[in-house]
């Protein structure tokens, strides 16, 4: 494994994680394949069992193709080391089991990621752990919601559908003086736009599946901890079983090669379509941390240093029929879960069924968008197309 890289991102995406030296060898490290790998003596044996795991034991535990991955995202992230899942999910719920026991309490963003909703009220009430969800506006106020049993603040920032900001470092200020654990989902800022370990958060998680896979292929999740919390979440992680298997860590590898190309493009194109969008007579509001009318922009614009191709329109109160009928007939967004490929993506949105605190007060129809790598004026022709197939009620 290599030690740290010095240099820009673009640099660092490029040489994080690699293992060069050797004259003649390949460009990308090979992908090993591996349940079992063997040793000399039982001794030798032996030290490569111990924790924490520095090299080859058993493929549960990772191989090189695995910790080299693991060590390109704690480069990126400036964190103290990182495990790779088999999801972003399995990433989630490890750091939630790390840090909670059966009485405890825990914080929530009221617009998490629903799966994850639905973890704490399936997994965690089943083990006795209570979950109030917050709002996502809520700052050093958070100190309100806190008992004698909280243990974590778990935060997604922006937030998923409507992506409202939460203001990081006031939240992490509270967690510190009350001695409680820190976690967020960072997603959509990718390792690149955003930095929370520096920020003083615990753990930082990520759906690799998205951005750093890149291009819709594998499913794949990483967490990065500090010094003070890894081992919880290795134990975790290890105890789950949800590790994350050699292919997929490969594609999580290659992909980060060219986050920041990728990226950059995304966010450009991302920006232009959604001011483009605020200007059509059918669209209410763009939600979009990066636009200046966004209610967060100002969080965005202090906590992150880029914007992705994801954002939500609402439109204007329309004839059901005609919406279905403008996703439909769109042919360069398709209709897909997930986000983060090359390509783009539309699928109606609907945060006023599962939220609790943060009521979704939208009248119209609310569509999130991927803009991928297409050429923007034939995606924005799309739109406009689309646009026109709505109907008043
Ligand atoms: C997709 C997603 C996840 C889950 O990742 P999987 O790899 O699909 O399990 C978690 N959080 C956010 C914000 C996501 O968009």
């Amino acid at each position: 494994m290599s030690g740290k890289t010095s240099g820009g991102p673009g640099t660092l995406l490029v040489s994080a994680g690699h293992a060069h030296g050797v004259s003649g060898s390949s460009v990308n490290p090979p992908v090993h394949r591996a349940s079992t790998f063997l040793f000399d003596t039982l001794a030798a044996f032996e030290t490569a069992s111990r924790t924490p795991f520095d090299g080859p034991f058993y493929g549960r535990v990772g191989t090189p193709t695995t910790f080299a991955f693991e060590q390109a995202i704690a480069e990126l992230e400036g964190g103290h080391r990182s495990i790779a899942t088999s999801s972003g999910v399995a990433a989630i719920s490890a750091v939630f089991l790390a840090f909670l026991d059966k009485g405890d309490h825990v914080l929530v963003v009221d617009t998490v990621y629903d799966p994850v909703r639905r973890f704490c009220g399936r997994m965690l009430s089943r083990l006795g752990i209570e979950t109030t969800f917050y709002h996502p506006a809520m700052g050093a106020e958070i100190e309100t919601l806190i008992r004698p049993q909280t243990r974590l603040i778990y935060m997604e920032s922006p937030g998923s559908g409507t992506f409202d900001m939460q203001d990081v470092a006031a939240i992490v200020a509270v967690a510190k003086a009350r001695g409680l654990r820190t976690a967020i989902d960072a997603t959509w800022a990718t390792p690149l736009f955003m930095k929370p370990l520096a920020l003083g958060v615990d753990v930082s998680i990520h759906a690799a599946t998205k951005y750093i896979v890149g291009h819709s292929d594998a499913m794949l999740g990483v967490l990065t901890a500090n010094a003070e919390t890894y081992d919880a979440v290795r134990r975790s992680t290890q105890d789950l079983g949800a590790c994350a298997g050699s292919e997929e860590c490969n594609l999580g590898l290659r992909g980060l090669r060219t986050l920041e190309v990728r990226l950059r493009h995304h966010e450009a194109a991302a920006i232009d379509i959604a001011s483009w969008l605020e200007g059509r007579p059918q669209v209410a509001r763009v939600l979009h941390p990066g636009l200046p009318s966004f209610p967060g922009h100002d969080i965005w614009k202090r906590q992150l240093s880029g914007s992705c191709g994801l954002f939500a329109v609402e439109l204007v109160d329309s004839d059901p029929a005609s919406v279905r009928s403008l996703v439909d007939g769109l042919r360069h967004f398709k209709i897909g879960f997930s986000w983060g490929g090359y390509e783009s993506l539309i699928l109606p949105m609907h945060p006023e069924k599962a939220r609790q605190v943060a009521r979704w007060d939208g009248k119209g129809a609310l569509l999130r968008l991927h803009v991928g790598l297409e050429t923007v004026s034939d995606l924005k022709a799309d739109l406009a197309a689309g646009l026109e197939r709505l109907r008043p009620l």
